[in-house]
């Protein structure tokens, strides 16, 4: 494992797995998603569109097909985007 002193969140994209660093002083990143209650990162679709190198239009029909969901009113919900495009997310607290 790679250290690090990073004091932001940062997120590192490898082949399968996104590792999203968290500093533990900022609350941010994670959410219940209000439709699979999975505690996740939760990505604008600007956000999922640059971690997932696609572009919007397919982040929006993904949403349409029921293929990725909301997490809430403004985020999409991690877990659905990585089941989708087969990537594990993993969370580390700096
Ligand atoms: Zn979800």
């Amino acid at each position: 494992m790679k250290q690090t002193h990073i004091r932001r969140t940062e997120i590192t994209i490898e082949t399968r797995s996104l590792t999203i660093i968290r500093s533990r002083n900022v609350k941010s990143g994670c959410v219940r998603c209000q439709n699979c209650q999975t505690l996740t990162a939760a990505f604008t679709p600007a956000h999922a569109v640059l971690i997932f190198r696609v572009d919007a239009a397919e982040i929006k029909r993904l949403f349409q097909i029921n293929q990725i969901h909301f997490a809430d009113d403004s985020a999409l919900c991690g877990k659905s985007l990585a089941d989708y495009f087969k990537q594990e997310i993993r969370y580390v607290e700096d």
